[in-house]
């Protein structure tokens, strides 16, 4: 801790250093941070100690994911030759009790139970705001020259004018259902329409994905076209380019009519799934009165060393309306703690930010796409494999996906790479390395790369840039 950095708190008995706000991922990090450091913590938690990820986002998502995958994974045996199989949801209420009791367990071992080991850090539970002396919790004040702010993001609907008469789902309630729906309308095809869209429909669920423009249209286009072609295959209806007219819902569920191409259509489910973003959770914590400013969408701006606009009060997380990821959520915490409290001498690192999308291929990319690329007139190389020229594909017999990655054709250096490819996720390491030190594909080209591997595809695709991967040999020599 730097000289002069601890704070005697008036009239409370106890001196805090540091005040966390928030007790979910970015603010664990940055309480555990600051506790390193010899600080004394105070952290806040309102809601469940843990969470979105733990509670209502990554962790439940992805196991109900992984069953949903578990089950058309058993139907699609049959492309192997002999093979007959067949999985069906047999029990939700059964499959929804295992999902709570890993979220029960997680929360417990990765947050609850980590109180007890950092003793420099007092949670208190209570929604905190900011004051000119430091914070109040439900009225109390904390004294504490330092804040960081990291209160994460909720689910935001569009305004669709009926929506306020629907009984609408957002992810949380969806992944909460006591029952499963014979058909679902989802609204939003980003990271959570799309994951979970397919994963109720494996589930057997109806599934209609509705967008205004396409699938995952922060994707490459490639990846975009070639997603909404397996949901097809799997029976999801994908409508995009979609104008919401109005919403309405009868005893027998709900009607949503869209505008598409010039002609009015009325869309049909049982129930309304709204994953149409999410919104930073930054209102009523007392941030206008302190002079905190904020960015367009709510998100608490913040510098490169996570300090907003105000001395001594740091944000992190999805707050910051920015990298809504877990990861980066820890990461930011972590630097804004360890900046409040030794001088701002740490930078957050976004060179080269993995984002991944758990369906099924799963959609794995870094760095730029090849629009943003092209902003600003740089010249740009672009290599497209498909998964049919990737071995691992082949012998899987599962040739969904693709791989393309963007270079710098100037300087060959390898500037993005985005995959489409089951199992794909944990392929895009490579490429973030890669990114981070700067490679030229010619160098990942050149690369060593295990044989049968999904990771080879960014080898295959590296060797494209130059040459056409279809008259490669074996081990792309
Ligand atoms: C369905 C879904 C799936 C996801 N899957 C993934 C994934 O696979 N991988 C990934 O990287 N990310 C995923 N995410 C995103 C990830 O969950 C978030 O980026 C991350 O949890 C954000 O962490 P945070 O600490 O910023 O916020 P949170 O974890 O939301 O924590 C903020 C906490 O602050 C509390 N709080 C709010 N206001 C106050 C206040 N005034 N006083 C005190 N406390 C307050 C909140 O109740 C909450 O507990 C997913 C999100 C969703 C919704």
């Amino acid at each position: 801790l730097s000289e002069g950095a601890r704070h005697d708190c008036c009239g409370s008995g106890r001196a805090f250093d540091i005040a966390v706000i928030g007790a979910g991922s970015a603010g664990f990090s940055a309480a555990i941070a600051a506790a390193g450091q010899g600080a004394r913590v105070a952290l806040i938690g309102h809601g469940t100690i843990g969470g979105t990820c733990v509670n209502v986002g990554c962790v439940p998502s992805r196991t109900l994911i992984r069953a949903a995958e578990a089950i058309h994974g058993a139907g699609a045996a049959g492309r192997f030759a002999g093979i007959e199989a067949g999985a069906r949801l047999a029990d939700w209420p059964a499959l929804r009790r295992q999902k709570d009791a890993l979220v029960t367990g997680l929360r417990q071992a990765k947050y609850a139970d980590l109180l007890a080991e950092y003793e420099a850090v007092d949670y208190r539970e209570g929604r905190a705001r900011l004051t000119a002396a430091g914070i109040a919790v439900d009225g109390a004040e904390i004294a504490t020259p330092r804040v960081v702010i990291a209160t994460g993001s909720a689910p935001a609907a569009a305004p669709i004018p009926g929506i306020e008469s629907v009984d609408w789902l957002d992810s949380t309630a969806a992944l909460a259902l006591d029952t499963l729906p014979r058909s679902m309308l989802v609204l939003g095809a980003g990271y959570v329409g799309a994951e979970l869209a397919q994963a109720f429909a494996r589930l057997g669920v109806e599934v209609t994905l509705v967008c205004r423009r396409r699938l995952l249209s922060e994707a490459e286009p490639e990846i975009g076209a070639a997603l909404t072609r397996c949901f097809g295959d799997e029976g999801i209806r994908v409508v995009g380019g979609a104008g919401y007219r109005r919403v309405a819902a009868d005893g027998a569920g709900v009607t949503l009519e869209v505008e598409r191409d010039c002609a009015v259509e009325e869309l049909r489910a049982e129930r309304l799934l709204l994953a149409t973003g999410r919104r930073p959770n930054s209102a009523g914590m007392g941030l206008e009165e302190q002079a905190v400013e904020l960015v367009a969408g709510g998100g608490i701006a913040v510098d490169d060393r996570m300090r907003t606009s105000r001395p001594g009060i740091y944000a992190a997380g999805d707050v910051t309306g920015r990298d809504m990821f877990v990861y980066m959520a820890a990461h930011g915490g972590k630097i804004a703690a360890l900046n409040a409290l030794n001088g701002d001498n740490r930078r957050y690192d976004d060179s080269a930010i993995p984002g991944i999308i758990f369906t099924d291929p799963q959609v794995a990319m870094v760095g730029l796409g090849e629009a943003a690329a092209r902003a600003g007139g740089r010249a740009v190389r672009m290599s497209l494999v498909p998964l049919d020229q990737v071995p691992r594909a082949l012998a899987a017999r599962d040739t969904r996906g693709l791989v393309k990655l963007v270079a710098d054709a100037r300087t060959d250096r390898l500037l993005g790479a985005h995959i489409l490819a089951p199992e794909g996720a944990d392929s895009i390491q490579t490429a973030v390395l890669a990114i981070k030190h700067g490679m030229t594909t010619q160098e990942l080209g050149e690369t060593i790369f295990p044989y049968l591997t999904t990771a080879e595809a960014l080898k295959l695709a590296a060797l494209g840039c130059g040459k056409d991967v279809r008259k490669l040999s074996c081990c792309a020599g």
